[in-house]
């Protein structure tokens, strides 16, 4: 028994990137915070994060500001400490599911930091990054996971994505996100991902 196909942005169509890198379904909101990835170096890594700006509180729009580099430092005490930092991500997925991209996938964007994945640094150069809204302390939504779920399955059929890492797993000890409330096997379940594209996690019988 099964319902007609939605003919909404949640088709998984419309979540495949074009040859731009730029995915239809996606909200297009550009950051300047980009470059070139390595010449030849495939796509072959997914990165989830959590953001929250400010910490704690969703849907203000900082966290667009902060890729876009307009953050107010003046709007709140912590944006003084960050604003002027140069970070993006290609992907936000928001609390109500919205899909927000901010760099093309063709290109490498600041999202990692220091990091290394099974021996190889500088994970930016090889991977494509997705904030997904939230913090450390509060379960996602459902509309987080079906979002973040149907752009994984069509950036596995875009790019030769080996795996789907945390960035506490490639930053351990630098960085906790998307922590603990990140339901993995519930994501995996979605997104139709064998646990052999789960490094890090244990797997689960
Ligand atoms: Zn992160």
């Amino acid at each position: 028994m099964t319902a007609p196909a939605s003919s909404s942005s949640s088709s998984s169509s419309s979540f495949l990137p074009g040859a731009d890198g730029w995915v239809p379904a996606a909200r297009r909101v550009p950051s300047p915070n980009f470059d070139a990835r390595p010449d030849g170096m495939p796509v072959d890594l997914v990165v989830l994060h959590n953001i929250s700006l400010p910490p704690g509180q969703f849907g203000s729009g900082d966290i667009e500001a902060f890729f876009q580099n307009r953050l107010d430092p003046d709007k709140h005490p912590f944006f003084a400490t960050i604003h002027q930092i140069q970070v993006s991500a290609h992907f936000l997925v928001t609390r109500s599911g919205e899909l927000v991209q901010f760099v093309p996938c063709t290109q490498r964007a600041w999202h990692a930091g220091q990091s290394e994945f099974f021996g190889r640094a500088r994970c930016n150069d090889f991977s494509i990054g997705i904030e997904i809204e939230g913090t450390d302390d509060v379960p996602f939504t459902a509309a987080q996971y079906n979002t973040t779920a149907a752009l994984v399955r069509a950036l596995r059929a875009a790019y030769p994505v080996q795996a789907i890492a945390g960035h506490s797993d490639i930053a351990p000890g630098r960085k906790t996100d998307p922590g603990p409330h990140f339901d993995w096997n519930r994501f995996a379940r979605l997104a139709g991902v064998a646990p052999n594209l789960l490094p890090y996690r244990p797997s689960h019988d």
